[in-house]
């Protein structure tokens, strides 16, 4: 089984690296790959940015290189990152669904449904100026140099601006928040249904159309990266997943589907501290049901 837990580099162009998403070890990876250009994705939250700030030696990235961020939808642990990377840098820029975008140019709406769902766990967006900004969705290429042609893919479902990114060069496919919650101790991928953005039927088709790409890396963002034989297995229990989920939200009224969904996979999900992951498991599985059960 070929699951990638630790930072280190997948290829010898394409680099995952820990972000420490809420401070945390194991919990968002990040993307780079070393084209001409630079394309880094999803770096994280706002402290992530700080953290990759102080390493971008570390990470072989110099000042004079010009780094393309790509951002796989508006939440802060995706968008903040970039947004504070990008105003540092100032070589660079950040490309997104113009939904992403709107909301890095203007945050504050974003912010405050942040802080109410994860209180001090949650990170702040900075507001970037247009000229780092560049709205995309598909179709869409953007060429790193060295064959690294990144295409973008229109994913919606976790939430309606979520895009996923292909480098035909590797057959890398950066997942976002768009195929799971992924915990690389267990191998088991989760629906990513936070509330109030799922979208059950648009994720299910997202997930469809991705495995007809048959990719040779995925890239999740929290956490792990999957490569070889091992991508397609993972997908099809990604799917799998979500379906029996559906077909426990049919079977029972919503408290218990809730609850029988966090019996039956609790012990799957390995990531975040206990405690977070206490909430983590019911916001999704709440986040499931309010979207089928109205
Ligand atoms: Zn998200």
């Amino acid at each position: 089984m070929v699951i990638i837990s630790d930072e280190r580099m997948i290829d010898d162009e394409l680099m995952m690296v820990d972000v420490m998403g809420w401070m945390s070890p194991k919990t968002t990876s990040s993307y780079i790959v070393y084209g001409r250009e630079t394309g880094i994705f999803d770096p994280g939250g706002r402290t992530s940015g700080e953290g990759i700030i102080k390493r971008l030696n570390e990470l072989k990235i110099s000042g004079e290189q010009f780094i393309n961020f790509f951002v796989s939808h508006r939440h802060a642990d995706h968008s903040a990152g970039a947004a504070y990377l990008v105003k540092r840098l100032k070589n660079g820029i950040i490309h997104a669904h113009p939904i992403t975008i709107a909301n890095i140019l203007d945050p504050d709406r974003i912010n405050r449904a942040t802080v109410e769902m994860y209180g001090n766990m949650g990170e702040i967006i900075e507001s970037v100026s247009s000229e780092f900004l560049h709205s995309i969705t598909e179709p869409n290429k953007i060429d790193l140099g060295r064959g690294h042609v990144i295409e973008v893919i229109n994913t919606p479902g976790h939430t309606s601006d979520h895009l996923m990114y292909y480098d035909q060069k590797n057959g890398f496919l950066f997942l976002g928040d768009g195929a799971g919650l992924f915990s690389p101790e267990t191998g088991i991928p989760l629906p990513n249904s936070f509330p109030p953005s799922f979208r059950y039927d648009e994720y299910r088709n997202s997930l469809l159309r991705i495995m007809s790409y048959e990719p040779k890396i995925i890239g999740f963002s929290h956490f792990g990266c999957v490569k070889g034989d091992d991508v397609k297995r993972i997908l099809e229990l990604s799917l799998n997943i979500l379906d029996d989920w559906y077909t426990i939200a049919m079977e029972n009224e919503r408290l218990t589907a809730v609850q029988t969904i966090f019996e039956k996979y609790y012990d799957d999900l390995r990531l975040f501290s206990p405690d977070f992951r206490n909430q983590i498991m019911n916001i999704i599985a709440e986040g499931f049901m309010r979207n089928l059960k109205k």
